[in-house]
């Protein structure tokens, strides 16, 4: 039984050793067809959604590194005005 075939869901990483569910491309675990259009969808959302993150995240490095670049400017200029 070592070569039994399964099917791993693309979905949710259940695998199947039902033969219906290899032959059909079925998940029992969340109801869903390897060729479910949905699924592709929810790939889709997903790597979109990190995408998201990634500009949520470069968003936020770009105003902290404009306020560093606004505080090192402050911190410049008393300097001056301190040696003066
Ligand atoms: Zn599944």
């Amino acid at each position: 039984m070592a070569d039994q075939a399964t099917y791993t869901c693309a979905h949710c990483g259940a695998t199947s050793y039902n033969p219906n569910d290899v032959r059909e491309g079925y998940c029992g675990a969340c109801h869903r067809w390897r060729d479910d259009p949905l699924l592709l969808a929810d790939l889709i959302l997903a790597e979109m959604s990190r995408l998201d993150e990634l500009a949520r995240i470069r968003a936020a490095i770009a105003i902290l590194t404009a306020k560093e670049r606004e505080l090192t400017e402050a911190h410049e200029n008393a300097a001056r005005v301190f040696m003066e």
